[in-house]
């Protein structure tokens, strides 16, 4: 594989683009009805396709039997500007972000007025052109103010806010999105067939939720997967364990671990976060930012925090609603402020590991309720959890030895003396780890929908996976009413069928009252005086941590 999977399935016509039809299509109009501007915007995040389509405009645009939507991919503009090709001189590409352009957009200014070297247009695109420095927009705005009627621009920019307002003010605007979860997947499975590499199932929905709605990131992330493929193809297993360490699936980990108090799997997370090299700094404060994102969904509610929360494809959002549910508003705000103070602490700190382990340890601390019925109510989850929780946190072995330099230490995790609430595993030999199978928890959830809607109303939102082994996958669903419902509908059964369609796992399924939610509606209200947040007066780290798991020690042996 000699061409980055990428720039090798780049498209070269507006019909190949995938998943920006609200853009493709009035464009594809604009064509076919000659009505050219002299100056497009397009915008939206990194990685959707913007600098592509400028360049199919172009091409389109300049087509000897152009414009037209339908490049004829014979004449000489049309093979210069094909996808990989060698270029026109009548297409200009200058990148903003290197050095503000402002020799070249004077450059540009004085050659604006020469017609086109040998097409209908000179076409100018600039990319990233919110980096425009003011010299070089002031030397621009006179040519895109009154272009000679040969000039196009196309402007390219993450942020169109920042464009100045008296350039952008003559552009027509045209938003990018990020791209649908479905139609990446097509993408990947037909771009796949075309390469010939098998790929296991589950592996697709996992690129797809690593992309994050960016086709770019997408196609990287199957390339480098697709370059690993044995003769076998590429299995679940590799795939689990690649995309473990990119900073998505590692931050979805750890708050779904969270969510589910899931002590084995969030330390088993901190030991995959170290052993690929990521900063434990720079991942508390990505956990911090995470967890201000679920308190905005929380405080949301039912409405959409796209508005606030851009750039989080909806799929994504979905599943921060079930996160903020089942952490409860509370727990979210506690665990923010536990996170801000250990980053604090973790400035200048000589042991960051040890830090964010401990902030990791405090957040799955129960609230501090200490009345008695709390205690017992807290001391009952415990057991409860610790009746069903032996998981298979350690990701799964493999022989191939393709995947021997991935990090493979996470798989013998020592025993940490900081896990108040799950048994250690024994040595397993499980062949889905419960990470790797919530990363694809949403997928399932879709599946679901399409095979049954009233179970994927009992589950959406209101269940996650407890636990995973040979034999079972445990599902905890928050109250009563809706695991037996659950159970008398005979959802299991279709949930089974979704995780075999989904991740080819076939294991019967459990379904039990969620034990990591707390027995109170606390849990789900808003936080009352001292109970949530923690006393400033207390003292903080080591010894904290220390005498609340004396506490819970004490409590479990009274009780017993
Ligand atoms: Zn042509």
């Amino acid at each position: 594989m000699s061409l980055a999977l990428y720039r090798k399935y780049r498209p070269s016509t507006f019909s190949e683009v995938v998943g920006q039809e609200q853009v493709t299509e009035p464009l594809m109009n604009a064509l076919t009805n000659d009505r050219i501007h002299h100056a497009y915007l397009f915008s939206g995040p990194r990685g959707c396709g913007k600098t592509s389509s400028a360049r199919i405009m172009a091409r389109s645009l300049n087509c000897e039997k152009g414009p037209t939507p339908n490049p004829c991919g014979e004449c000489q503009s049309c093979k210069d500007l094909v996808a990989n090709g060698p270029g026109s001189l009548d297409v200009i590409e200058l990148d903003a972000a290197t050095h503000g352009l402002v020799d070249d957009a004077r450059d540009l200014r004085d050659k604006a007025f020469f017609a086109p070297v040998n097409s209908r247009y000179k076409i100018y695109i600039i990319d990233e052109a919110h980096q425009l420095g003011p010299g070089a927009a002031n030397a621009l705005l006179k040519v895109v103010e009154e272009p000679p009627p040969h000039v196009i621009f196309i402007f390219a920019t993450t942020e169109p806010d920042k464009l100045i307002a008296t350039i952008r003010s003559r552009t027509h605007h045209y938003p990018f999105r990020l791209v649908p979860p479905g139609v990446i997947g097509t993408l990947l499975e037909k771009i796949c067939n075309a390469e010939g590499v098998k790929v296991a199932k589950g592996v697709i929905p996992l690129v797809v939720r690593a992309s994050g709605g960016s086709v770019r990131d997408a196609l990287s992330v199957l390339g480098q997967l697709l370059a690993g493929a044995g003769k076998e193809g590429v299995s679940y297993e590799i795939a689990i364990q690649l995309l473990g360490f990119t900073d998505g699936a590692l931050l979805d980990d750890a708050i779904d671990a969270l969510a589910a108090r899931d002590g084995a799997t969030l330390f088993t997370t901190v030991d995959r976060v170290i052993e690929s090299g990521h900063d434990p700094r720079r991942f508390a404060s990505d956990l911090l930012e995470r967890l201000r994102d679920l308190m905005i969904v929380d405080a949301l509610g039912e409405t959409n925090p796209a508005a606030i929360l851009r750039e989080i494809p909806d799929d994504q959002l979905e599943r921060m609603r079930a996160q903020a549910k089942h952490i409860g508003s509370a727990g979210l705000s506690r665990s923010a402020d536990i996170a801000a103070e250990g980053l604090t602490q973790m400035r200048g700190a000589t042991a960051p590991r040890l830090m964010l382990e401990l902030i990791c340890a405090r957040m799955l601390l129960p609230i501090g309720d200490t009345t008695e019925s709390g205690m017992l109510a807290r001391i009952e989850r415990l057991e409860r959890y610790e009746s069903i929780s032996p998981t298979a946190s350690a990701p799964a072995k493999t022989q191939d030895k393709k995947v021997a330099e991935v990090p493979q230490k996470a798989a013998n995790v020592e025993a940490k003396s900081v896990e108040p609430e799950v048994k250690k595993d024994k040595p397993s030999n499980h062949s889905f780890d419960v990470a790797g199978l919530r990363r694809l928890w949403p997928d399932v959830i879709e599946d679901v929908k399409k095979k049954r809607r009233l179970t994927w109303s009992l589950l959406s939102a209101s269940a996650q996976i407890i636990a995973v082994d040979d034999k079972l996958i445990t599902i905890g669903i928050v109250n009563a009413g809706a695991r037996d419902s659950f159970l008398r509908s005979n959802s299991d059964e279709i949930l089974r069928q979704s995780f075999i369609d989904v991740v080819g796992v076939d294991r019967k399924i459990e379904a039990i009252i969620d034990p990591s939610v707390e027995g109170t509606p606390q849990s789900k209200s808003a936080p009352t005086k001292g109970e949530s947040l923690d006393d400033p007066q207390a003292p903080s780290g080591l010894s904290l941590l220390a005498s609340e798991l004396g506490a819970e020690v004490i409590k479990v042996e009274e009780h017993e």
